[in-house]
């Protein structure tokens, strides 16, 4: 089984904080590739891409996936997605690239605060793993 894979499934969705309140905080390091007062976008520690970026608000506000979405984060998850492509175009990804957002243990996410993975750099497949 993949490491992602084991991550996900050891992973308990709850509400609790998270590596990425630190990786905000800044008591963690990463390398930032944008930001604002509104979202953080990083370099993944493990890209499955030339160039993988996790975008994440940097309020939860009770957005632990996708799944727990309602009406009130109608407009920070359209800026998530707003950013995924201010992000691609700085990081010159002109022929193209894929957002993904996953959720939940069927889903493989293994961090429960929203984030959506831009990737680059590569022909990507599909049907996706
Ligand atoms: P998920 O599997 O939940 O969709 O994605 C979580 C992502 O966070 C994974 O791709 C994983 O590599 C990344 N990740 C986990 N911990 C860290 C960390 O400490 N720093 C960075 N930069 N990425 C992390």
């Amino acid at each position: 089984m993949s490491s992602e894979k084991e991550a996900a499934l050891a992973a308990v969705p709850n509400d609790s904080p998270t590596i990425f309140d630190k990786i905000i905080k800044k008591e963690i390091p990463s390398t930032v590739v944008y930001e604002d007062e509104k979202v953080l976008a990083f370099r993944d520690i493990n890209p499955q891409a030339p160039t993988h970026i996790l975008i994440i608000p940097k309020v939860k506000d009770g957005l632990t996936g996708l799944s727990k979405a309602e009406e009130r984060h109608v407009e920070i998850l359209g800026y998530l997605l707003y950013v995924a492509k201010v992000v691609a175009k700085q990081e010159g990804l002109e022929d193209g690239y894929r957002v993904v957002i996953n959720d939940g243990p069927s889903g493989c996410q293994s961090v429960y605060h929203i984030h959506v993975h831009l990737l680059g750099g590569r022909q990507m497949n599909w049907p996706p793993g």
